[in-house]
């Protein structure tokens, strides 16, 4: 609604249900109204906690922004230093021409998405968001398996209890025992299918007491397991593969009119052994690669410019740094910036803004990410931005001993391993 104010759907929207004739009733908000203005009422909350300002030209909200550097002597009292450091930490757009916008805080690039209006929404409520299973996404496992389990926490396998539950009008007898009701469960740990696997495949004593445990205690105790089972692979992979043929067994029963497998525990364990010695991480030789870092000069006639950025930690104080260099690699401009406290603020569209349009500009221009080293010229300079009380600073020379240093070991050709 924010971003299409001259739309016809939001003029009719807001003639109708913010006209002053309406306004200057005794409750406007008891009037009837359309669902849809109704949800927008109930959104607002949200958007108003997740929107920043995005700073275009200023023309809306700074004048305290001139020429690159924040003008506090515009204010008529002293801020403290932690505030002016969280307002130099917004991002801004220093070269293109784009007007000052509203853009949500917790998304990337500032836009409006539903999924971070959630999160902006949830937030507070923990009731509403605890989900202590965070531990399935790092199990090594097959994705499925992953999903699997994820349904599992959430007490959303649609065995017949849980649909019945959820008003979907069938029985809620377990179609392999015929004996209980069908609950996820019953399904994977009580069901006399279930027992008889878990007694065939002999649980390891350490793990036999989390068999009483909740559904949730129980699959984390299990997944988690660095137990060997019998001296091969280890158990939590044959666990997770009981569960899931458990599953997929009961499916095959309902759909196919087969029969329970009886030799359900030896499926799971091959299957386990294959996906171990085959597949899974653990088996896998971990190579690291070793990257050779070096500064290499620019072509005749061009110019580099190297940029970096640097934190004293996170949340802390942050700060950029970067030099142009030319083929001859001779020092044209150095700078460091002070960004102020860094925050978790994380959308980037100003910066994007401005380097589409200070490539404009250039007639040959060429993007590159590079790496860099922990020591190198580029961090000392965002080094020094993070700590000065100066906005940006330009460097006509080298500002140090130190970074001489460092740009003779650069121009030497010096390789490094990463
Ligand atoms: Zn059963």
């Amino acid at each position: 609604m924010y971003h299409e104010q001259d739309a016809l759907w939001t003029k009719v929207i807001l003639n109708k249900y913010c006209s002053h004739l309406r306004m200057r009733l005794r409750d406007p908000e008891k009037l009837p109204t359309s669902p849809n203005w109704k949800a927008i009422c109930l959104g607002f909350p949200i958007f108003k906690k997740g929107i920043a300002w995005g700073i275009g030209n200023g023309a809306e909200i700074s004048d305290l922004y001139c020429g690159q550097q924040w003008n506090w002597d515009l204010v008529s009292f002293d801020l403290p230093h932690p505030i002016k450091d969280k307002i130099k930490a917004i991002p801004i757009q220093l070269h293109g021409s784009g007007r000052d916008t509203v853009l949500l805080k917790f998304s990337k690039n500032g836009e409006f998405t539903t999924s971070s209006a959630y999160r902006i929404a949830n937030k507070g409520e923990e009731k509403v968001t605890q989900f202590h299973g965070q531990w399935i996404w790092k199990l090594d496992i097959l994705p499925r398996i992953t999903n699997f389990l994820w349904l599992c926490l959430h007490g959303s396998i649609p065995v017949k209890g849980v649909l019945a539950e959820r008003g979907i009008n069938c029985d809620k007898v377990c179609p392999l025992c015929r004996d209980h009701d069908e609950s996820i469960v019953h399904l994977l740990r009580e069901c006399i299918i279930a027992c008889d696997l878990w007694s065939k495949l002999e649980v390891p004593p350490s793990h036999m007491n989390s068999f009483a445990d909740s559904l949730e205690a129980w699959l984390k105790n299990n997944c988690l397991s660095n137990v060997s089972y019998k001296g091969s692979i280890p158990w939590c992979f044959l666990f997770v593969f009981a569960v899931w043929n458990l599953w997929k067994n009961r499916n095959e029963v309902v759909f196919d009119n087969s029969s329970p497998n009886p030799t359900l525990d030896n499926v799971c364990l091959s299957q386990a052994k294959e996906y171990y010695y085959c597949v899974s991480k653990a088996k896998q030789v971990v190579s690291r690669a070793v990257i050779v870092v070096k500064w290499f000069k620019p072509p005749p006639g061009s110019h580099k410019l190297n940029t970096d950025g640097a934190s004293l930690g996170n949340p802390g104080k942050a700060g950029g740094g970067g030099l142009i260099r030319n083929s001859e690699e001779g020092w044209i401009k150095g700078y460091s910036r002070s960004i102020g406290l860094k925050t978790l603020t994380n959308y980037f569209a100003p910066f994007l803004l401005d380097c589409k349009s200070l490539m404009a500009r250039l007639t040959l221009v060429r993007v590159a990410h590079v790496l860099e080293r922990q020591t190198s010229v580029l961090i000392f300079l965002a080094k020094k931005g993070c700590c000065m009380r100066e906005d940006f600073v330009v460097f006509d020379v080298s500002p140090s001993n130190e970074l001489n240093r460092l740009l003779v070991s650069n121009s030497n050709g010096m390789y490094y391993y990463r």
